[in-house]
């Protein structure tokens, strides 16, 4: 998968010529003025194993505070059109079309949701965990589509090991609201977080989205079951459109959380600012994470921002609330400084650039 570190030669050159040490992993943002759009990119109906109809599921999300809802049954593509004429509203409200291409191999469950897929993809076959997502997540690509890898922990199917090695992929599921997904691992296999920071230490970008996988709207209030309103992101995008939404995501511009709500997220090379929209008696600490997992610093205000030195390989944030409601900062790449010999040379290099302005300048005196 390509990192979106800058090429470490140029952040050397940068840094030496404008005394940064940082490289980014986001891009600039977007011209228009971004918004807030919250959704679900996760979701099953009857035209899978879910227990009510399209028109049913996504009038659940329109009257529940969310501005989209990505339609995902297994190996299924439902037509979004008319739930839009229906439900939509320009940006207050949007259904994306989706599939979770859906394979087995023996007694694991290898799942891929494709994000606006512009058409129907097979479920892949294969030998290995491995080949089997790198051939569903190839095909959603090759339909035009976003893959998010899901529920890695579910029926202990994908390991961190094995995620590492999918290309072309920016996103798993950091947390997924189906009560059987094992979100916080156990019995000696790691939770989530840790595969996470596990693969952001090797040097792989990956992106944690949080969702529902509801397939239960008839059971309010049952938590044994997959209801609603568990697990969703939060995206900073210029529109409320399939393609504007899925770039931003892909950029890692959102936050994913499971009952936390931001006020407001900065990040960039300089600072990474977070302000938790605070419900009433609930406390807050908001941790910064680095490579290896380590945290960096805690802070116990529902504000916290921290400045990156320069050698922490990457941060993330994660908010923690006094009642286990999390949300979770996309990471940013932070660009060690270069190697001895790279520096050396970088260094060569502006000492000549700076002797030919000299020279020149000398040149423009006499
Ligand atoms: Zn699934
Ligand atoms: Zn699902």
């Amino acid at each position: 998968m390509p990192s979106r570190a800058l090429c470490r030669s140029c952040c050397v050159l940068l840094a030496l010529l404008a005394g940064a040490t940082l490289a980014t992993a986001q891009t600039a943002s977007p011209t228009a003025k971004p918004r807030w759009y919250k959704g679900n990119t996760h979701t099953h109906t009857l035209n899978s194993d879910g227990d009510s109809t399209p028109d049913d599921v996504v009038r659940w999300y329109r009257e529940h505070g969310y501005q989209f809802l990505v339609l995902t049954d297994h190996n299924f593509l439902t037509s979004v059109d008319g739930l839009n004429a229906l439900h939509g509203a320009d940006e207050k409200f949007l259904v994306v079309k989706g599939e979770e291409v859906t394979s087995p191999l023996g007694e694991k469950a290898l799942h891929v949701n494709g994000l606006d897929v512009s058409r129907k993809v097979d479920q892949a076959t294969g030998a290995s965990v491995l080949e089997i997502l790198q051939r569903n997540v190839d095909a959603i690509r090759g339909a035009g589509g976003v893959p998010h890898i899901n529920h890695p922990n579910f029926r202990w199917s994908i390991t961190g090991d094995e995620l590492r090695q999918v290309r072309n992929n920016k996103l798993f599921e950091i947390y997924n609201g189906h009560p059987q997904v094992n979100n916080l691992g156990g019995g000696g296999v790691p939770g989530l977080e840790e595969v996470w920071d596990a693969i952001l230490s090797s040097g792989v970008l990956l992106y944690g989205v949080a969702v529902d996988d509801a397939h239960t709207f008839k059971q309010p209030g049952n938590a044994n079951v997959a209801g609603p309103g568990r697990g969703w992101v939060a995206v900073r995008a210029p529109r409320l459109e399939p393609r504007a939404l899925l770039e931003a995501i892909e950029r890692g511009e959102y936050y994913a959380s499971n009952g936390v709500e931001l006020d407001d997220l900065q990040v960039s090379p300089q600072r990474v600012h977070v302000a938790v929209k605070p419900v009433a008696w609930s406390k807050y600490r908001v941790q910064f994470v680095g490579k290896g997992g380590r945290v960096l610093s805690e802070s116990t205000e529902p504000i916290a921002t921290y400045v990156p030195k320069g050698d922490e390989g990457y941060v993330r944030a994660r908010v923690l609330e006094s009642n286990g409601r999390m949300a979770w900062i996309q990471p940013i790449v932070v660009a060690s400084r270069g190697s001895g010999a790279e520096a050396l040379a970088m260094t060569l290099a502006a000492a000549a650039l700076l002797a030919l302005l000299v020279q020149r300048r000398s040149r423009e005196r006499s």
